[in-house]
Order: C-alpha cells, then structure tokens, then sequence
C-alpha cells in the first residue's frame, strides 16, 4: 500500500495523540480497513472502534470502553483465544472478514526495550470464507471454493474463471463466454468471488452480474488481476513442467493470477499447495443452466435443503472426499460418451463383485481426508493429527491396492487407481506411524505426541523430567519433616512457577529461626503462606530445562515429519484424488445395485429411450411411505434424417404425476452422464450436450420471484441455446399470464423446439388445445397420466400412456384438497355452461341462469345426493355388540369386497 495515501495521512495524525498501543493498533487497522481486526492482547483478541460494535452486535458479546482516544471513548470488546474459532466462524458465515492480528515476540522482549515499548505484533492471516482450512469453519463434505472472475476487453470481451478449493488445492481455470458466466458460477458455487471494481461494473452494465454474487463478491485491486504481471507469478506458483501458463488465454491468465495473489496476500506469505490447474474443463460437461439446476434440485432443493436433492438420495460415499468429489460430478455430468462409458465399466464390475466393493467400502471407511491435512500442514496450521491422517490414508491406500491387485483384468479406471493407490509412499506412513503417539494433541505447540522409544535423546529428557519431578517429591517429604507442618505442599502456578505452602497458621514458623534459613518468603494470602528455597528454585530450573529441551526436540521431529510430509505433497495429492475417486466408484455401485438401476447404454445418437424409469427421489419418499413407485416408459428418440428428437406433451390432471415425469427423464440423463446407473429397466441415451428443465411460474410462486417474465426470460433462454443435441423438459410454461396469451406463447414455443431445435423434449401442460399439434407436426406426440373415476372421486394412477386429457380435473382436486362442498357443487355448475358454452350448445338462458345469478351464494346449491353406497349401508347394518371376533372378521372382509365390486361397476 502506498504510503502517501489520505487514509494513511490520516491515520497517522489520530495516532499521533495515542498511547503507543493505540498507535500501533491504527496503524494496523489502517492497513487492512475491510477487515474486522482480532488484536491479540495476552489470551484475548481484542477488537476497538467501529469493529468493535460490530463484532460484539454480531457475536452477542459485552461492549465495554478502554481509555480515551481523541477525547472519545474508545469502545471495545473480546473474545477469549480457547473460543476465538467459534466466534471467527460466526462472523465469517455473516459475511465478514477478520484479519488475525498476534504478538510476534515475547512481552519480555519488548519490557527489555523499555517500558513504555509495545510488543510488536502483526497480522499472520486473513480470514476470507473463500480462504478457510480448519475443519471448524468447513463443511467436511462439500468444496470451498475461492473463485476469481476477470476480463479482458479487446474488441469482443473475453471472461475468465479461475477456481481453487484452498483446503484441498484443487484449482481450475476456464475461458468463459458472456452466457456461460451465469451456469459457471452456479455450478461451482463459490464461498468468495474476486473481481476488479472495472470487471464488476462491465458485468452490471451488461446485465450480467447475478444479484446473488453481491453478497460473495471482494473486490480487488485491478494490479492483482493483470494479465501481464500474472505470468512470472504462475511461473513459480506452479513450477510443474506440466503447466505452462503462457498456454492460458490473457484473461484465463489474468483471473488465475489474481487467484493467486490474493491467497498469498491472505496468507501472508505461507503458501497454499495448488495443484497445476485443470484447463477448461466447463467445454466437458453438460451444459446446466442455474435455473435448470434449481428445478432439478440436484444438489440441494429449491428450499435450500440438501434432503430431498438428488444428491442427498445417490450420496452413499463413506469418506468426506468421496462426498465432496460425488458432488462436483453430480454438478458437471460429462458429453463425451467415451468417457461416461469408461466410468460406467468401472462402476459396472464393482455392481457385478459385490464382495470387492463391500471390501473396498470398509477399507475406504477408515482412510481420513489426506487433501485438506496436507493444506494445513503447508500453511504451518497443522498439527500432529494431520500427519497422523496422512500415514492413515497412505495406510488405507496399500491396503485397498492389495485388493485390486488380486482382481484380473480391471476396467481401465480401476486399473489405474490401482496404480496410483499402490505407489502410495510406504515409507512415509511408516516413519509417521513409528513417531506419532496413539492419542494425539491438535496443536504441536505443547509437544507429548512423540511416541517414547522413537527418539533416544528424547526419551532422555523426558526421563529426567520425569527424574526431577520425583525429586520434588522427596524434597517435600524432607521438608515436611524439617518442619514438622504435615501440611506443607511442593506446588506449581504459572506466576510463581514451583513453591513451598503452608496453612497460614504455620507460616509464622517458616519466618523465624532456625527455617528462615532455608525459606524464602514469596507471598501471603488470606490462609496459606508461600516460601521457595534455594534447592527448589534450583530443582525448577533442572525440570524447565528437561521440558524446554523435550519440547524443542519434539518441535523438530514435527518439523522434520512436516518437511518429509510436504515433500510429496504432489504424490499425495494425486492419492488424495484416487481415493476420492474409488470411494465415488464404489458408492455410486452401490446405489446401482441396491436399487435395481440398469447400466444405461450410451452414445453420439440422438436417442433417449427409457423403459420402466422411475424418479430417484420421489422413489425413495414414496416408498418410505409404504407405497409403490409406478415406472413409467419415455421415448424421445430421433434421428437427424427425421429433423431431430422427439418432444412429447404431456397432459392431464394436477397431481396427476407429470412433474414427477419430467424430472425423472431429466434426472435419468444427468445419472447417466455422471457415469451412474439410471432408476429404469433399460436405458439408451444418446449424450445430452446441455440440459434445460423450466417449471411455469404457477408452480413457483412460493419462490415469490417467479413473474411471467422471469418465465419467458427463461423460455427465450432456452429457445435461443438448445441445440439438436439438448434436452428440454418444460412444465407448464404460459401459466404465468391470461389463458389466450399464455397458450398462444406455449404454441410457439413447440413449434419452435420442434422446427428449429429439434431438440428432445418433454412438455407438460394443461392447455388441452396444444394437442392438436401432434396432427401437424412429426415429432409431436400426445401422452396423459392416467386417472380413474369412481364415483365422482378421481384415482390418481401416475401412468403415462398414449392420448391427450380431455379434462384437468381442477375440481376433483380441489375437493380432495377440502374446499367446502357448497363451492365445488356451485363450480361444477360453472364448468358445465362453460364448457357447453365453449362448444357452442348453452342457450342464453342457462348461462343467465346460473351464470348472472350472482352473488354466489344468494341461492344454495342442492346438496349433494346421497349416494346409496353399499359400504355405507352394510356398515349402518353391523352391530358389533353382536358379533363374535371371527364374525367381526368376516364383516370387514365382506364391506372390503363390497367396497371393490363398487369402485369396479
Ligand atoms: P403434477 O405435476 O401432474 O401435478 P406431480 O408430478 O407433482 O403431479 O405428482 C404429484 C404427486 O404424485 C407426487 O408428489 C408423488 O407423491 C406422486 N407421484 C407422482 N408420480 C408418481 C409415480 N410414478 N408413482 C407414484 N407416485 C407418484
Ligand atoms: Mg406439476
């Protein structure tokens, strides 16, 4: 920062007036001013000022004063260092920024320097929510991702993406056009977004900066984000031959450059271990709209709850970084078929060995998350556990290895995992499973996690320690008789280190002659009295020196296993990688086996034909209920010599199950390209290039923010980027608005998908009209969820079958939904002259009858005939006092027969 700033003048003058402490303080503060400062003062952070309220308003925690600043109180207010994460969490999830502020020397140091000098202190790390590694402030089974967004204008405007998870070093670039923007960062998701004041503004004179990126968004300033300045950076952040960043594009260069920048600038110089980045991988996969991805609650529902997403239904991984890697694939489903085949023969031999996947899954159960150990071990945040973990997954890694290696001829990805499991580095594992000890502290900072007999020279020290403690305890008992106090203690405080107590009454004794010889006063309380001696103090200084000489030759084995650790950080990595990648293997095998999912066959055509598919989550809930799940058969195929895919309407009546079936087809194709066995008998897929799945705004209204307009925005998404290749489901588009305009716009629209596009398609609609399209275009077809009428009752049967509704059944539903019997006697009236009226049979004086004959309820309707119903009589004929049990019995399965004979007549 430049010094000559305003601010910095500025601050410069309010410090002038401050104790030296405040002075510092500012200056701090002065140069992190978007960050609330946690000022370590002893085992405090303390915050000051303007941070100072909005912490103890955020935190719920005492706002006190401390001293005058300017004439002003100083308002002020603390966390204690035990609790500090809890509190850095709450502010981070809020939104805000901290920046951790320690003591860098010993306050000894500093009195030494004279007293009025401060101890000198500095910030060691921003705390961002895109910049987190402790397992406190994570989720353990999604990504955190740091996403840095830039721009370079040269005639047409090029966008670039660059991503990194810092706890696990996954990094990715990726060159984006103005309308990929939006499905990028609604696939990635990230905790924090970089970009430039410039890039921010360009993006909002476009109408391309999504409101949700306010509440996510740093800016940075535009020097971080040079494309130009980026270059020697990338050069030595990712030294790797395998990387060569002058291959990215100027803005891919400039957006991973000022990824980089910032995390060092957060970091204060540790540095993160990145991975090489992965160079656009968006072109990949399928092409997912942050609508679509909405409506398809792929990883959480529209309510924002992870139960009742596809993924909460599929995720059976057992390791967190199996979770997390399930989640990313379920985000980006692939287009190439070559690949999805690939990872579709892996998941089909576990399907087919059940023995080697349970053996896979228990072994995987027990490897820890090496990824995001190995990140804080590199940022100097790790602790003795996290090289534990390290060993731990090494260890898991042989032994899953072994496993594979007995199999003959593994598909190819399972071959090479087994590669990379099995050049997992033994000797490291078990170099740390020698030194660690079986009950680890988090911190090294206060040693005791070296196991004795790894180190000789420790073991001597910790013994003499050991030594002198026992020393300490026959000098008390010697003491104890010099004396004759029986209840003179040896003990130890942080203040006056080790000393001799006695109860107050005694203490008198201690003072005079002959023992003040020996005793050396240090301090009265209210009932003891405390002396040293000289052979204690000297004892004290034996045992300080035993335990400072253990504690820094622990502190050097850990640095020593950290370095070693470090070393292979990239080997690990790609460990870290393939054990994520079994464990998403082995799960996703073992959804497809445990409930009857087929291997979809997969390829470049424009086929899309499913037999008995079923919802993977409506499936779960319907059957947890006790009920049955009805498959139901979709055939969209096409060829290109036809003009493209099919696009089937589907109608008929709410509640009917047409969303459901729209879903599922939907759902179908992101499973399978995810490399996943597909809910349905049989399956043939050709690649879904983009997916797009719209719900008409009636449907959404609980959203609150879905208008007509959103809709059509939406729908115009949809017509001017589906390609042949696509998929579109559409439920109910046109219900946001009057009928006539409304079926009018749905209209179009088919003809559109059908003409132009030649896409795939599924629309569910109500607009009974649109039917008829099925006589004039090719590729049209008419489905309908089948209902059953009983007695006025409508049957929901969910299974899709040839034809169009003729009806909605709007009132059926209505009275099952318990409108009052009068409003839906008074509605079937008005159906009927509308209806009649519609097709030209009412005569003006029905419809003055019944319709001008307002107000509603001037005359009742009729009420409902009483229906002679067989149950109803046989039930009015029972007299239970009467009946033996085994008569009872019979009753009930005579009203049950008589029940089904009516529903059938
Ligand atoms: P619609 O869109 O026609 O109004 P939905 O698809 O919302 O109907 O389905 C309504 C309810 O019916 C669902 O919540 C589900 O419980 C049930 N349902 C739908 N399809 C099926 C099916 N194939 N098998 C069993 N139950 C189903
Ligand atoms: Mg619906």
């Amino acid at each position: 920062m430049n010094d000559e700033t305003p601010m910095r003048q500025k601050a410069m003058q309010a410090a002038a007036g401050a104790t030296p402490m405040m002075a510092q303080y500012i200056e701090i503060k002065t140069a992190n001013p978007d960050s609330l400062l946690f000022y370590r003062m002893g085992d405090f952070y303390e915050l000051f000022f303007e941070d100072a309220e909005i912490a103890s308003a955020a935190l719920g925690i005492v706002l006190t004063k401390r001293g005058k600043h300017l004439g002003e109180d100083i308002q002020m207010c603390g966390v204690p260092i035990h609790a500090a994460n809890d509190y850095l969490n709450k502010l981070i999830r809020l939104g805000h920024r901290v920046a951790i502020c320690e003591q860098m020397e010993d306050p000894a140091e500093a009195k030494k320097r004279g007293s009025k000098s401060v101890v000198r202190r500095d910030v060691v790390r921003l705390v961002t929510p895109g910049t987190l590694t402790e397992d406190d402030h994570l989720d353990a089974r999604s990504a955190n991702y740091l996403a840095a967004l830039a721009m370079v204008r040269h005639g047409e405007t090029d966008f670039a993406l660059a991503w990194a998870d810092i706890s696990t070093g996954e990094t990715f670039v990726s060159d984006l056009a103005a309308d990929q923007l939006g499905d990028e960062m609604a696939r990635i998701a990230p905790a924090e977004l970089l970009l430039s004041d410039a890039t921010r503004a360009a993006l909002v004179e476009r109408h391309l900066f999504a409101p949700a990126w306010g509440g996510i968004a740093s800016i940075i300033a535009p020097e971080l984000a040079d494309s130009e300045a980026a270059l020697p950076l990338l050069r030595s952040s990712f030294p790797s031959e395998a990387f060569d960043p002058s291959a990215l594009s100027r803005a891919g260069r400039a957006a991973l450059g000022a990824l980089i920048g910032y995390v060092g600038e957060s970091q204060k110089g540790r540095s993160a271990p990145l991975r090489p980045p992965l160079i656009n991988a968006a072109s990949a996969s399928m092409a997912i709209d942050a609508a679509t991805r909405s409506s398809l609650e792929l990883l959480i529902t529209q309510r924002g709850q992870a139960k009742g997403s596809l993924r909460q239904a599929i995720d059976l991984t057992v390791t967190a970084p199996g979770a997390r890697l399930l989640a990313t694939r379920l985000a980006a489903p692939l287009r190439r078929a070559d690949a999805i085949n690939e990872r579709l023969d892996a998941v089909s031999r576990l399907v087919e060995d059940t023995l080697l996947r349970g053996r896979l899954r228990r072994d995987l159960k027990s490897a820890p998350d090496l990824a995001r150990a190995l990140s804080r071990l590199a940022l100097e945040r790790g602790g003795p556990r996290d090289l534990a973990a390290i060993g731990k997954a090494v260890g898991a890694a042989l032994e899953l290895a072994q496993h594979l290696r007995a199999q003959p001829d593994l598909p190819s990805i399972l071959d090479s995992l087994t590669q990379t499991l099995g050049a997992a580095p033994q000797a490291l594992a078990s170099e740390l499973a020698a030194a660690l000890d079986d009950e680890l502290p988090l911190l090294s900072r206060d040693g005791g996690f070296i196991r004795p007999g790894y180190d000789a020279r420790l073991d001597e020290e910790r013994a003499l320690g050991r030594e002198t403690r026992a020393v300490v305890a026959a000098l008390q008992a010697r003491l104890m008789d010099e004396t004759d106090v029986r209840s003179l203690k040896i003990k130890h405080n942080g203040v006056l280190g080790y000393f001799v107590e006695v109860p107050a009454a005694h203490g008198q004794k201690l003072l005079e002659a002959p023992h003040r010889e020996t005793f050396i006063h240090r301090q009265t309380l209210a009932n003891a009295m405390r002396f040293t001696t000289t052979e204690l103090a000297d004892l004290e200084g034996r045992i300080a020196q035993a335990q400072g000489a253990a504690l820094e030759i622990e502190q050097a084995i850990f640095t020593r296993l950290r370095d070693e650790t470090l070393a292979a950080t990239s080997q690990l990595q790609g460990l870290a990688g393939a054990l994520a990648e079994l464990d998403v293997t082995a799960a996703l095998a073992e959804v497809s086996a445990t409930r009857g999912y087929c291997r979809p066959i997969v390829d470049d055509s424009l086929a899309f034909a499913i037999s008995g598919g079923r919802h993977p989550v409506v499936e779960l809930m319907v059957k947890s209920e006790g009920q049955s799940f009805v498959a139901n058969d979709a055939d969209l195929s096409g060829s290109e010599e036809s003009g493209g895919g099919s696009l089937w309407l589907v109608t008929g009546p709410n509640m009917g199950g047409k969303s459901t079936f729209l879903r599922q087809n939907a759902l179908i194709a992101v499973l399978a390209q995810m490399g996943c066995y597909v809910p349905a008998d049989s399956a043939h897929i050709g690649v879904v290039d983009r997916l797009f799945s719209r719900v008409g705004a009636s449907d959404d209204i609980a959203h609150g923010r879905s208008t007509f307009m959103v809709e059509m925005v939406e729908t115009a998404a949809i017509l001017n980027r589906a390609t042949r290749k696509s998929l579109v489901v559409l439920d109910e588009i046109g219900r946001g608005t009057a009928t006539f305009d409304g079926l009018s716009i749905a209209w179009a629209a088919v003809e559109a998908l059908h003409e132009t596009t030649g896409c795939r398609a599924l629309f569910a609609t109500h607009f009974h009209e649109l039917t008829s399209l099925a006589k004039t275009l090719s590729r049209v077809a008419n489905v309908t969820m089948k209902v059953r009428e009983w007695e006025g009752e409508v049957v929901f049967l969910h299974e899709v079958g040839p034809g169009a509704a003729d009806r909605s059944y709007g009132i059926q539903v209505a009275r099952l939904a318990g409108l009052p019997a009068p409003v839906i006697a008074r509605a079937k009236q008005v159906l009927d002259v509308l209806e009649q009226r519609s097709a030209g049979t009412a005569s003006s004086s029905q419809k003055a009858s019944v319709l001008d004959d307002l107000p509603l309820f001037a005359h009742q309707p009729p009420p409902a005939p009483k229906g002679k119903d067989p149950v109803h009589e046989a039930l009015d004929a029972v007299r239970p006092d009467e009946m033996t049990p085994r008569q009872a019995i019979d009753a009930l399965y005579q009203l049950k027969k008589l029940r089904d004979d009516a529903s059938r007549s």
